[in-house]
């Protein structure tokens, strides 16, 4: 299962939940990256090198962490991809990863409207001293931009403002948009919109269209023999 989903989205948040419900690893390719990193191995020292050049890393390393990684045994029954794949080279070979190993591509987009992830965004603070984040509209401080536990003033995070915010949903849009064109024409696909709803009705619904996906899968499949 691969999920997709703009910064802002909650993806992270339907991730967790998503393989807690079903059971199946999460797959991170940038927590991989980081790990690997940290531990200092080869290939975690080839990619900081490539990270310090200011390069995007490559896609055949990518490539090659997430086939070691689902070879492993607890990707046997399925896993969620997050961060995987970016590029249509990267979707292609996932594709053919996934034949080669028996296993079927579901894609999960998980649509938020952009004005609704710029208004959550947008409203973060954060306390500089502790560094304790607030949301004024979600999540606000007991005094209006003061951190509740040492009174310092909040800030609005470079990152959280709103041109850096459109932008970066820009840069999504161009980078994502051709993924899922391709996915959409070839495997089975779940769009859902999380604008406005709880977190967990919404994984719920997810586990909903992956049950029903897996069981028409498995129709498919027992009724080739007829
Ligand atoms: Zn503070």
């Amino acid at each position: 299962m691969v999920l997709f989903g703009p910064p802002g989205s909650g993806k992270g948040t339907q991730a967790k939940l998503l393989t807690e419900m079903l059971g199946l690893p999460h797959v991170s390719t940038g927590d991989m990256l980081r790990e690997h990193i940290a531990a200092g191995d080869a290939l975690g020292m080839e990619v900081r090198e490539i990270i310090k050049a200011g390069q995007l890393v490559p896609d055949y390393l990518v490539i090659r962490l997430v086939e070691d990684r689902l070879d492993r045994a607890d990707c046997e029954a399925g896993v969620l991809l997050d961060g995987f794949p970016r590029t249509l080279d990267q979707a292609r070979m996932l594709v053919g990863m996934a034949e080669g190993r028996g296993l079927r591509v579901l894609v999960i987009h998980l649509k938020v409207d952009y004005d609704v992830i710029t208004a959550r965004l947008t409203g973060r603070r954060l306390c500089p001293q502790c560094g304790t984040l607030y949301n004024i509209r979600l999540k606000p401080p007991i005094v209006a931009g003061r951190c509740d536990i040492e009174g310092a003033r909040l800030i609005v995070r470079e990152d959280d403002k709103e041109s850096v915010i459109r932008q970066r949903l820009v840069g999504y849009d161009a980078q994502t948009m051709p993924v899922l064109e391709y996915f959409f024409a070839r495997v089975r696909f779940f769009e859902v919109d999380g604008s406005d709803r709880k977190p967990e009705h919404l994984a719920k619904e997810i586990v909903t269209w992956i049950r029903s996906a897996i069981d028409a899968d498995t129709d498919e499949i027992s009724g080739e023999g007829l």
